[in-house]
C-alpha cells in the first residue's frame, strides 16, 4: 500500500522523524483553517500518489491567506499525470537552504537491506542516478546486524552533505531505517530531506509503501486506507471483509477460493456473458458469509443475474447448502440466482438447495450449464420481460 504525503509523515513523525506541522484539506475554507493552525508562511501541497508535484504546478508557496485561497482552489480538482488532486496538505513552510535525499528499500538481488544518501535532492533521483551516479552514496544493510551509527556517518560523510546537516540527517537515517523495519516497509524515501536556514535537519517530502503482507499486525494502517478511491461496492464488501472487485458486467458472481472466482469470470464470458465483479468468499461458505456476499451482490444495480460456484473440498456440500439455504432466509435476492454446487457430499447439499429451489433459484450440476443459465437468465432480464421469445404472441 502506498501512502499519500501526509499519511507518510505521520508515519515518520511515530518514528521520531522531524517533519513540519500541518492539516490536511479538502475544500479551500478547510485550507485557511489548516493554514491558521500551521502559521504562515504555508506550503500548499496537493496530495496525489505521483511524484513532480513540484514541476506539475501543485505546489505553492502561501504568506497570506488571499494566497492559500488562490492557490488552494487552483490545486483542488487539478489533474496530475492522470491523478485529480482530492485532499491538500498544508504545512509551516522551511526557508531551506540545501536539499537533500535518503531513502532505505529492499535490494533483493542482493539479499539486503540498500540505503541510499545524496546530496542532489530535490530533483528527479533516478535523473541524478544516470548522470552521476557517484552523486549518490549506497550501503547494504545485513539485516541481521541493522543500521550502525558508523555506516550513516560514513554514507553522509560520502555523499558530502554539509558538516552542520550530518548529525541532524544520522539522527533522522537511523530513525528512518527503523521506520522501514519496525514499520514494515518496502520503501522509505525522503526527497528532500532540508536544511533549513535556522539549522534544523527535517523531512519536507515523505514516499512511504507498506508491504501488505504485513498488514495483519499494524491494526493501525486501517486508518491509512483511502476509501473514497473505491467504488461503492468495493466499500460494502471491504466493510464486511470480502475479497471483492467491482467489474462492469451484469452476472454477480459468488464463489469460494480466488482461483475458482477467477475461473468462474471466464466461463461467464466463454458463454457469452460479462461479470459484474469477482467476489472470493475464501475456504467456507457459512449463512454469515454468503449472506453478507448476497448484500454486496444485491448493492450493484447492474446485477441481472447471481451465479453462486461453489466447490466443497473441506467444507462438506450439506454446510455450504445450509448457509445458502440460511442467508436467503436472511437477505432478499434482486436477481434470480444459479447456484452450482460441486465437490464433497455434493448430493447431499443439493438435495437441502432443492427445498428452496423456484424459478429465481436454479441449481444446475456443473460450472458450465450454471454460467450458460445464469448468463440467459440475465440476457432476458435486460431485454425485458416485453421481448422475451417465450411470451412473444401471448397479447395478439
Ligand atoms: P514532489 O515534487 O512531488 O517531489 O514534491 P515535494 O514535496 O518534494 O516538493 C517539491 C519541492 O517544493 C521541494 O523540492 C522544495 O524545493 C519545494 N518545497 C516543498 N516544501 C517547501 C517549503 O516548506 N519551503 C520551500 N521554500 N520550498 C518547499
Ligand atoms: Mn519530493
Amino acid at each position: 500500500m502506498d501512502l499519500f504525503e501526509y499519511q507518510g509523515k505521520r508515519y515518520f513523525a511515530r518514528f521520531g522523524i522531524p517533519v513540519s506541522p500541518g492539516g490536511t484539506a479538502d475544500t479551500v475554507e478547510e485550507a485557511l483553517a489548516a493554514a491558521d493552525a500551521a502559521g504562515y508562511p504555508v506550503v500548499v501541497k496537493a496530495q496525489v500518489q505521483v511524484g513532480g508535484r513540484g514541476k506539475a504546478g501543485g505546489i505553492k508557496l502561501a504568506a497570506t491567506p488571499d494566497e492559500v485561497r488562490a492557490h488552494a482552489g487552483a490545486i483542488l480538482g487539478m489533474d496530475i499525470k492522470g491523478h485529480r488532486v482530492k485532499r491538500l496538505w498544508l504545512e509551516h513552510a522551511t526557508d531551506i537552504e540545501k536539499e537533500y535525499y535518503v531513502s532505505f528499500t529492499l535490494d533483493r538481488g542482493a539479499r539486503a537491506h540498500l540505503g541510499m544518501v545524496s546530496a542532489r535532492g530535490g530533483v528527479d533521483i533516478e535523473q541524478v542516478a544516470v548522470d552521476e551516479p557517484e552523486a549518490i552514496a549506497r550501503a547494504h544493510i545485513d539485516p541481521s546486524v541493522g543500521l550502525t551509527e558508523h555506516v550513516a556517518r560514513r554514507m553522509v560523510e560520502e555523499a558530502g552533505l554539509e558538516v552542520d546537516a550530518r548529525d541532524g540527517a544520522i539522527g533522522i537515517m537511523l530513525n528512518l531505517y527503523r521506520c522501514y523495519v519496525e514499520g514494515d516497509a518496502d520503501l522509505v524515501e525522503i526527497n528532500p530531506l532540508v536544511l533549513a536556514t535556522d539549522g534544523r535537519v527535517l523531512a519536507l517530502d515523505a514516499k512511504v509503501t507498506l508491504d501488505d503482507n504485513a498488514a495483519f499486525r499494524h491494526p493501525e494502517w486501517d486508518q491509512f486506507r483511502d476509501l473514497d478511491e473505491l467504488d461503492e461496492r468495493e466499500r460494502l464488501a471491504r466493510s464486511k471483509g470480502l475479497q471483492y472487485v467491482g467489474l462492469d458486467g451484469d452476472v454477480g458472481i459468488i464463489a469460494n477460493g480466488a482461483g475458482l472466482a477467477m475461473s468462474t469470470c471466464d466461463v461467464v464470458n466463454q458463454v457469452g456473458g460479462r461479470p459484474a465483479n469477482f467476489l472470493d468468499i475464501g475456504g467456507g461458505a457459512s449463512a454469515e458469509v454468503m449472506a453478507n456476499a448476497l448484500d454486496v451482490i444485491n448493492s450493484d444495480h447492474n446485477v441481472k443475474a447471481i451465479f453462486i460456484n461453489i466447490f466443497g473440498g473441506i467444507t462438506r456440500g450439506e454446510d455450504v447448502a445450509n448457509g445458502i439455504v440460511t442467508a436467503l432466509g436472511r437477505v432478499d435476492i434482486a436477481a434470480p440466482m444459479v447456484i452450482r454446487l460441486d465437490g464433497t457430499n455434493a448430493e447431499a447439499g443439493r438435495e437441502i438447495l432443492r427445498t428452496v429451489e423456484s424459478d429465481q433459484v436454479l441449481s444446475r450440476p456443473t460450472m458450465l450449464e450454471a454460467a450458460r443459465t445464469a448468463v440467459e437468465l440475465a440476457r432476458a432480464r435486460t431485454a425485458g420481460p416485453g421481448d422475451r421469445a417465450d411470451l412473444a404472441g401471448s397479447t395478439s
